[in-house]
């Protein structure tokens, strides 16, 4: 281990989420919970579609039958469009997302804010769309007493998926909206960033609700779908984790990898082994 990193606890199986994405192939809700439960995993990051195909409130009910808690709904956001009536529709549906993590009591819906809407060159539109779309989703949120999470994502994604790429940019979302909204690092998106250590001690624990880890491959030959397990690539994961620790975020380590040609072709309990090892000795 390199100098300089606060001391840190190895991060055990109860300390870990599983995000549904990282066997998205292979599990539905139940086979995920259950394997949790097998492995001894902590919590658990839903994403809708798996939500969606057994229904909310059964879905709260197994993930509390098991004593599993819930790091994050994936998600929220997209709120940008191309007309007015695209824009309610993304907030109608935003409005379900918080009521959802509500039933499953996630500690936090996860924002994916959306990029350019269909024809559109005008990203600083976009990002106005961005704020005005948080600002009316957080009046929502705060009165059922649900966080939103802006997770900022690599610029690669700008067009497609969310154009709010730094943690610079999320705090100052933060900062002008105030109460009930924080930031979801994920080490995937973030760890380029020559603004991160000083980006993440300006969040500091109130707004720091989420830590998502993989890892990023060297060469890269998917933009969404090759992710890598911890430690297989250049991350410096355990100094991104010293950071976010350092200002007192104690929450679930949430391993979220989309992995076409390889975690998604393995067996599933095969990935959940190989995840709590590479938590406990490179995270
Ligand atoms: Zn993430």
């Amino acid at each position: 281990m390199e100098s300089g990193y606060k001391a840190m606890e190895a991060v055990d199986q109860k300390r870990i989420s599983l995000n549904t994405a990282t066997v998205r192939k292979q599990w539905n809700l139940r086979e995920c919970i259950d394997g949790c439960v097998r492995h001894g995993i902590g919590g658990i990051a839903p994403w809708r579609d798996k939500l969606h195909e057994c229904g909310v409130d059964e879905a709260a009910r197994m993930i509390s039958d098991n004593g599993l808690k819930v790091s994050g709904l994936c998600r929220g956001g997209m709120f940008p469009a191309a007309d007015a009536a695209g824009r309610q529709a993304a907030l109608d549906d935003n409005r379900r997302v918080v009521d959802e993590a509500v039933v499953l009591g996630a500690q936090c819906v996860v924002l994916v804010v959306g990029g350019l809407p269909e024809g559109s060159k005008d990203i600083a539109g976009a990002r106005s769309q961005v704020r005005d779309g948080i600002a009316t989703l957080l009046e929502y949120a705060r009165s059922l007493d649900m966080p939103l999470a802006i997770e900022p994502l690599h610029p690669m994604y700008a067009a497609d998926r969310a154009c709010v790429n730094t943690l610079r940019h999320a705090n100052d979302l933060c900062d002008e909206l105030g109460a009930g909204l924080g930031i979801a690092v994920d080490v995937y998106h973030v760890w380029w960033d020559p603004d991160l250590a000083t980006e993440i001690r300006r969040a500091g624990q109130e707004r720091l609700l989420a830590f998502h880890v993989c890892d990023w491959l060297v060469p890269t030959t998917d933009l969404l779908l090759d992710r890598g397990m911890m430690g297989d690539g250049v991350i410096d994961i355990p100094g991104i984790r010293s950071w976010v620790e350092t200002e007192g975020f104690n929450g679930l380590v949430e391993v979220e990898i989309f992995s076409a040609s390889n975690w998604w072709k393995r067996d599933a309990d095969e990935v959940l082994s190989t995840m709590i090892e590479r938590c406990r000795t490179v995270v």
